[in-house]
């Protein structure tokens, strides 16, 4: 077990991830590169056509060290986006070392320093790496002092390459094997294995992607998985080539999977633990949680007729996605759907793009929501996670929400706007500010979640021209001055459209809302009051004016095909309306809502 290491590679998106590991693939001659893109390609379109990889295979080499030695060496992947942080964490646990790679032209970003203090947290060795120097706009000397400042590794131990064109790669490896320990453990104890990943295959079922920490693990073994006690015979057991190629076993230190005929992600979840069921280990590996979603949303079939078909298709998504929470919903503005749960924006995006390209479903999401703790009157506690279900203001006695800890590296000349954007805009707090190098400052803020939720990322990327990052964790509820604005249509609530804002934006959000709709609603027969109420008053309004002539009056004369296509194009119009009351109200008005809070 003495030749083998286990590493991770914690990198920005674009800073060369995939780059260093083709090369590292070609160096040790298990692929051809060509090949290789191909493979990578296929595997994660969506992802790689965002620029984010939420992770791929994990690679398993064989490499010759000058002094003769041949080692294993498996690299494991760490999804780059704030939504799987549990995910990085738990690859962090399959293994010994990681590998720090930062891009000499764009410097340290603050989700790399957020990973990197992870690394630190599950003691892994770091090997800390600056790549693309043979880039002319290269800026070494001032990455250096980013990653001492940020991290507080001296200088002198950085290394530097060009992946793309290898210099310093097979040096790395050297490193690799010089710094990174050897797993421990022992084949002899009890099969003691770590789900760090799991996908979903049409044709086998489960692959399960494992650490083994302790013991041998073969075909023909009967496993259990501990959270839920399951059991399974495994058909097959292998390593990542980057390919899946079986072997005859995984012992003690090895990265691979294990197919066992288990039928949906959920009852293999990424951080549980895999024994034998013959001979169990009685206390499972640390650090297993249920992942919980942070954002939620309302998701309707475009069409009504679509329910069933969006039901199935979330229950195979589901197959494939363990964070994917959903219970039937119904709103009497979009019909039968589902409330959905989701780890974050980035995931909600996904889930709805998969559903578009693998299932053929366009489907409506409502805007997104945190979830709330709300005490009650009578003392008891409730979650709400969906406006429309806000209890009544005299109903309430304390109202919490989610808080993050927000961190932002910049350059320093956005300082100023970006404090704006944060304190101004979303209610954060600033914590502190921190020099790092001499061209960035990191800033630390506390931050409502739900006013990260929304439009966020795009907004800090606009103001800072691209050059802020951010990272952001979960610090905890707290106590908050929040009402729910709901609104009413021609004297009619309409749960679907209401928001939930804090006390000192509730006017302005109620004028948006009201000015919105007054414009996407169109004309009537009557006029139509819109009204915004919170805290049992009413606290905006705007009016529709009755229309005043009828469609046919202004073909008076016309020829009569022409009136018909009018009517035909109106009665299309008619079935993307929804009618609350007597008012018809545009399925774009609902999606318009989207767009403010
Ligand atoms: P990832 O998102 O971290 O996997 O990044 P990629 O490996 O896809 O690299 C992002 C971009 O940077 C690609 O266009 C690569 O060709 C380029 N790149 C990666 N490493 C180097 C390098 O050492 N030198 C130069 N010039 N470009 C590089």
């Amino acid at each position: 077990m003495k030749n083998i290491k286990n590493i991770c590679i914690i990198a920005h998106i674009d800073h060369g991830k995939t780059t260093l590991s083709d090369r590292i693939l070609e160096i040790t001659g298990a692929i051809e590169p060509r090949k290789m893109r191909e493979q990578y390609l296929d595997s994660m379109d969506i992802e790689r056509e965002r620029g984010i990889t939420i992770k791929s295979h994990p690679l398993r080499v064989f490499y010759k060290s000058k002094k003769g030695e041949l080692y294993e060496i498996n690299i494991v992947d760490t999804p780059g986006h704030v939504d799987f942080t549990y995910e990085v964490d738990r690859s962090m646990a399959a293994v010994e070392g990681a590998i720090l790679l930062v891009d000499a032209t764009q410097g340290v970003q603050a989700q790399t320093v957020a990973n990197t203090y992870k690394a630190l947290e599950h003691d892994l060795e770091i090997i800390p790496v600056i790549n693309k120097i043979d880039l002319p706009n290269a800026n070494i000397e001032e990455t250096e002092s980013e990653i001492e400042d940020l991290i507080g590794i001296p200088r002198d131990e950085i290394h530097k390459i060009s992946a793309k064109e290898g210099t310093g790669v097979e040096e790395l490896l050297e490193l690799i094997l010089e710094k990174i320990p050897a797993p421990t453990g022992n084949e002899s104890n009890k099969l003691k294995a770590l789900i760090f990943d799991a996908k979903y295959d049409k044709y086998r079922g489960v692959i399960i992607y494992v650490r083994v920490f302790d013991g041998i693990v073969k075909p023909g073994d009967k496993i259990m998985i501990f959270s839920n006690r399951q059991t399974y015979e495994v058909s097959e057991v292998g390593a990542f080539t980057p390919e899946m190629t079986p072997t005859k076993s995984l012992k003690a230190g090895d990265i691979g999977y294990i197919i066992a005929g288990i039928k949906e992600v959920s009852l293999a979840r990424v951080g549980d633990t895999i024994t034998s069921a013959i001979e169990p280990i009685e206390t499972p590996l640390p650090g297993y949680q249920e992942i919980k979603p942070m954002v939620y949303a309302g998701m309707y079939p475009g069409v009504p007729e679509y329910y069933e078909e969006l039901r199935k298709a979330l229950e195979k998504l589901k197959l494939n996605d363990s964070a994917l929470v959903y219970k039937p919903d119904h709103s009497p503005a979009l019909g039968f759907g589902f409330r959905c749960g989701f780890l974050g924006l980035l995931h909600m995006d996904v889930v709805k793009e998969r559903l578009t390209r693998e299932f053929d479903m366009t489907v409506i999401l409502t805007a997104p929501n945190v979830e709330y703790k709300i005490i009650l009157k009578d003392g008891t506690e409730i979650l709400i996670n969906d406006p429309a279900k806000f209890p009544e203001e005299g109903e309430i006695q304390e109202i919490y929400e989610p808080y993050i800890k927000l961190s932002i590296i910049t350059p320093p000349e956005y300082i100023g706007k970006l404090m704006n954007l944060v304190q101004t805009e979303r209610r954060g707090v600033m914590i502190s500010t921190e020099n790092a190098g001499h061209e960035r400052v990191v800033l630390i803020f506390e931050v409502p979640l739900a006013e990260i939720v929304f439009d966020f990322f795009d907004r800090m990327k606009a103001v800072s021209r691209g050059y802020a990052s951010m990272d952001y964790e979960f610090i905890g509820y707290r106590k908050s001055d929040l009402v729910k604005v709901a609104v009413l249509v021609n004297k009619e609530p309409v749960d679907a459209l209401s928001i939930i804002a804090h006390k000192s934006k509730a006017y302005t959000v109620a004028r948006k809302l009201v000015d919105k709709l007054a414009e996407l609603i169109p004309q009537h027969q009557f006029e139509i009051p819109i009204q915004a109420k919170a805290g049992g008053r009413i606290i905006a309004r705007s009016t529709i004016k009755a229309l005043r002539k009828d469609v046919l009056a202004k073909c008076y004369g016309g020829d009569v095909t022409r009136k018909m296509k009018l009517l035909e194009k109106q009665k299309e119009g008619k079935k993307r309306m929804r009618e609350i009351g007597r008012v018809s109200i545009p399925q774009e008005a609902f999606l318009a809502m989207l767009r403010i809070g």
